[in-house]
């Protein structure tokens, strides 16, 4: 093997460790569920142990969004506006049934889940999640982040692209 072929490969996994262990979280509470996350964010279960202590309260410094609770048609926008001003490489967890899937409403108002506007990398069940769970996905998406080939720039070179919400959602007209 080459040896530049070995440090890349070196470089990536430290590159990767760095990242995993440096999530810079964006909270989007929007309902109940946000009860149960200002409990595991409190040092009874010290996310520190994870890198994922601090949150920060601007996308433009998050690489970690969190949604914690329901999205109706109305929010939908801003969700997706905040997901677009965050940094690249960026992660989404969906914190409860209503943001991975709605949840029990079943209604015109509220999105079912999502990743109908953006990316999930993990989904974490529960109405409302225990901080176990939460803990778990964190952990889920460490490793996924350690397993992830680390792009400088995304695919797209650094724009993002600009998804039309009425064909993510259907047939409610939205307005970004
Ligand atoms: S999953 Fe349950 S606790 Fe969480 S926002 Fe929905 S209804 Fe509230």
């Amino acid at each position: 093997m080459e040896k530049t072929g070995i440090l890349t490969t070196q470089l990536e996994k430290a590159i990767a460790w760095a990242r995993k262990y440096s999530l810079f979280t964006y909270p989007f509470v929007t309902a109940c569920c946000g009860m149960e996350f200002m409990s595991v964010s409190c040092a009874h279960y010290d996310t520190d142990r994870f890198g994922a202590a601090l949150p920060r309260f601007s996308p433009r410094q998050s690489d970690l969004l969190l949604v914690v609770g329901t999205v109706n048609h109305k929010l939908a926008p801003v969700l997706l506006r905040i997901y677009e001003q965050m940094l690249e490489p960026k992660w989404v967890i969906a914190f409860g049934a209503c943001a991975s899937s709605g949840g029990f409403y079943d209604n015109y108002a509220t999105v079912n889940g999502i990743d109908k506007i953006i990316p999930v990398d993990v989904y974490v069940p529960g109405c409302p999640p225990r901080p176990e769970t939460y803990l778990d996905a964190l952990i889920k998406l460490q490793n996924k982040i350690q397993n992830e080939k680390p792009a400088i720039l995304p695919a797209h070179g650094g724009l993002q692209p600009k998804p039309r919400l009425e064909h993510l959602l259907g047939e409610t007209k939205h307005q970004i």
